[in-house]
């Protein structure tokens, strides 16, 4: 749930410039929660940018944290007047966005008395609890608290220093893999995948008793990378399908690739060998329609993306326009042009919410690797200094969809795919056991900090259910 442009849940509505969303990495587990948000952050629609998050990226930085390795936001997204405290019925009215941005996460670190006060209860003083973990339950799921002091505390104050850079160590250690917690940069393999396929036995990696199979009741299986890629098949993938439906575990594909509908995969897929249906296929595309019919109904949409990916969301409801639209919704878009980008940019500038239907940086071809919607969204963020809500893997969105479509606990499913920071960072923010295959995209020295499959393997081939 996220706050509408023109949000008046609580009285705070009166006195902001701009509401103030959430910042840093959507997709991190980690969260710091701030107080109210501030003049500055008022004026510029972003958390922790005035003197206490300069102080608060100084510190992080000191201890190898960026930025952009957590999502940042505060209790509430209106500043209060003269910035006092929000009151207790302000911060109820903004608590269902605020559930929304932790929800999935694995620590939220509560940054001041405020945040501690509405994430845990606490009203004493800080110097009692803080860095002293606890859990806070976020949507039926309990998940790492870690108080510790605002960074305007810090200012004249050197023990509160010590101890929240103290906070930013235990995050690194604990949570971000050590020293070396930040995930390498993506690799492109230049190898002909063929050869890879082909040439397995003799670098094969799994290990065969990670996964029972008798305890999966559901798969969800990634298409670009694993079971094709591009136009061609990968050696073996038609017959493990096959293996699938003999031990009549359900499964779903999964695709970020928004440039194209789900029968275009059906048919794709058929052609290949596949012998499958069109409910056995969800899409970036299927799952963002279902964002918007859900969290905002009625509202008006800038597409940009393919004329088939426009048809498909039109024909489900989604209302199009050309003007002023309420969100920007960005698509794989194979024919995008200045003109798209430029009105994008218009439009977000003057309030409207920026979504992508995932965040992929590259789309694999038979050939190598085609440019995706990535560096587009970094572009118009940065343009705007709007953040984008991303909807396909990583976000877990996608899992709760497959779920519900093959009737499967979530904790009874596997994931197989061949990206780290997509397939394997939706299946660990889920919490469900994965199968990387070598491929697609990762390689098995990629795998580092918090991400780590249950199984490595070098193919679907090579999967004996
Ligand atoms: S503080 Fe939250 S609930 Fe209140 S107006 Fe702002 S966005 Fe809405």
């Amino acid at each position: 749930m996220i706050p509408e442009n023109k949000c008046s849940r609580c009285p705070l509505s009166e006195f902001r410039t701009k509401i103030v969303m959430p910042d840093g990495n959507e997709n991190s587990n980690i969260v710091l929660v701030g107080e109210a948000p501030g003049e500055t952050e008022d004026l510029t629609g972003r958390p922790f940018v005035g003197r206490s998050g300069k102080l608060l990226e100084k510190i992080m930085k000191e201890e190898g944290i960026e930025r952009s390795d957590v999502l940042i936001t505060n209790t509430v997204k209106c500043r209060p007047p003269g910035n006092r405290d929000p009151t207790k019925e302000e911060m109820d009215a903004c608590r269902p966005f605020l559930e929304h941005e932790l929800s999935g996460k694995r620590v939220v670190v509560g940054l001041g008395r405020s945040a501690c006060r509405i994430l845990i209860g606490y009203e004493g003083k800080m110097s009692d609890i803080v860095n002293k973990e606890t859990t806070i339950t976020i949507s039926g799921k309990e998940i790492t608290f870690l108080p510790s002091y605002h960074p305007a505390a810090c200012i004249y104050n050197s023990a509160s220093k010590e101890e929240l850079k103290r906070t930013m160590r235990i995050l690194r250690e604990r949570y971000m893999g050590g020293a070396e917690h930040r995930p390498k940069q993506r690799k492109i393999c230049d190898d002909p995948i063929a050869k890879d396929v082909t040439d397995a036995k003799n670098v094969f990696t799994a290990d065969a008793a990670a996964i029972d199979w008798n305890d999966v009741s559901g798969m969800m299986i990634d298409m670009d990378g694993t079971v094709y890629k591009g136009d061609n098949v990968i050696h073996g993938a038609p017959e493990f399908i096959e293996r699938v439906k003999k031990r009549k575990i359900p499964f779903v594909f999964l695709t970020n690739n928004s440039s194209s509908d789900r029968e275009h995969y059906l048919s794709k897929l058929t052609k290949m060998g596949f012998n499958v249906s069109i409910d056995n296929i969800l899409t970036s595309t299927t799952a963002t329609i279902s964002y918007l019919l859900k969290h905002h109904p009625g509202r008006t949409v800038y597409p940009i993306g393919t004329q088939r990916f426009v048809n498909e969301i039109r024909a489900k409801g989604v209302r199009i326009v050309e003007k002023d639209p309420d969100i920007v919704l960005l698509a794989f878009d194979t024919s995008i042009t200045y003109e798209k980008i430029n009105n994008a940019y218009h439009f977000i500038k003057n309030g409207s919410m920026f979504v992508a239907t995932h965040p992929d940086d590259l789309c694999p071809t038979e050939h190598g690797y085609d440019v995706d919607i990535g560096a587009f969204i970094r572009f118009l963020e940065s343009m705007t200094g709007v953040r984008t809500t991303v909807i396909g893997k990583p976000n877990t969105l996608m899992t709760e969809m497959a779920s519900e479509i093959m009737n499967v606990p979530m904790k009874k499913m596997v994931m197989i795919g061949d990206r780290l920071y997509t397939d394997m960072r939706m299946a660990s923010d889920a919490g469900i056991r994965s199968v990387m295959v070598l491929t697609g995209e990762a390689r098995r020295e990629d795998i580092s900090g918090d991400i780590h499959p249950t199984m490595v393997v070098n193919s679907v081939n090579d999967l004996i259910l």
